[in-house]
């Protein structure tokens, strides 16, 4: 069951141990449900039995969802950021029970409980029913004049919860961090669900990521790639030094070893690649001009066609 490969996705948060991503597989955990991230909600939905009409004995509280924008520097390296979850907590004026102080769960006599009115309509050997939702009690099963105002008979109030979050080395875009026990509280004493982290990893102005490997192009001048040239690399954590060799074609690729993003399970680092382009120039002093005229005529280039 998919649930399962969420489960094991991850443990942080301030209740809870403080082991991060033990035995994770991450990369299948959410590139299953297609990336993208409006199918997450639907699949927790799916999963996590939201809307159950089942309303009696201990529940597991509903998993939530928080999305979670981070930077690729702050991906690679990890981080502990301070942040404000948006939870759920027991009502403390009905203390989870979603009544009024003194007053019972009335069954509503129009539904018998159910929240839903069924109209059967039979034509010939067809049945067709029709489900709308019940009028006296607003699909709640229960007279809703006995309900909790703080609550409105949920038993639960919305708030914010100030929590440490480590974001461990190596995380990437769509992956989640399960908060054991920071969803929403259970019904009639069920524990409480978790919250999952999703991770977006905001687009880096230079760096493209390729799992734990960091790509960037270098756009050098002719002259450069013709004599070749020592330039400096921006990196992860900070420049590094590439000599460029005589002759070197666009499309070439350099590989900076050691300057991806740290493998989220601790062994190493991905590597940098540097991609050539050689420009060419657009916009030309008339000695510059004049200079490659000349080079132009020593060389005698002939177009060659392959
Ligand atoms: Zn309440
Ligand atoms: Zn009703």
């Amino acid at each position: 069951m998919q649930y399962d490969r969420f489960g094991h996705a991850g443990i942080s948060g301030r209740y809870t141990r403080d082991d991060i991503f033990r035995g994770a597989d991450f990369n299948t955990i959410f590139k299953d449900l297609g990336f993208g991230f409006g199918g997450v909600e639907s699949i927790f939905d799916m999963f996590f039995g939201r809307g159950s009409r089942r309303r009696y004995g201990p529940r597991k509280g509903a998993d939530l969802r928080y999305d979670l924008s981070i930077t690729l520097e702050d991906a690679a390296f990890g981080k502990e950021m301070r942040v404000e979850i948006p939870g759920f907590d027991t009502c403390d004026t009905c203390h989870g029970s979603g009544m009024k102080p003194g007053k019972d769960r009335k069954t509503c006599p129009k539904c018998n409980g159910t929240g839903e009115m069924r109209r059967t309509r039979r034509s010939g050997y067809m049945h067709f029913t029709e489900i709308q939702t019940c009028d006296k009690c607003q699909g709640k099963g229960v007279l809703t004049e006995n309900l909790c105002n703080d609550c409105q008979g949920t038993g639960n109030v919305q708030r914010l919860h100030k929590m440490k979050l480590k974001i461990p080395p190596g995380i990437d875009n769509g992956h989640s961090l399960r908060l054991a026990g920071q969803g929403k509280p259970g019904d009639q004493g069920g524990p409480r669900g978790d919250t999952y982290v999703i991770v977006h990893v905001k687009p880096h102005e230079i760096f493209r990521r390729e799992g734990s490997d960091v790509l960037c192009e270098a756009h050098i001048s002719f002259p450069q790639a013709s004599l070749g040239a020592k330039i400096q690399v921006p990196t992860l954590d900070g420049k590094a030094k590439l000599k460029v060799p005589a002759g070197t074609q666009t499309g070439t690729i350099f590989r900076l070893r050691g300057k991806g993003v740290p493998r989220l399970h601790g062994w190493g680092r991905g590597d940098q690649l540097v991609g050539v382009v050689v420009q060419t120039p657009t916009k030309l002093t008339r000695r510059q001009k004049e200079l490659l005229n000349e080079l132009s005529k020593e060389m005698e280039h002939e177009v060659e066609f392959r």
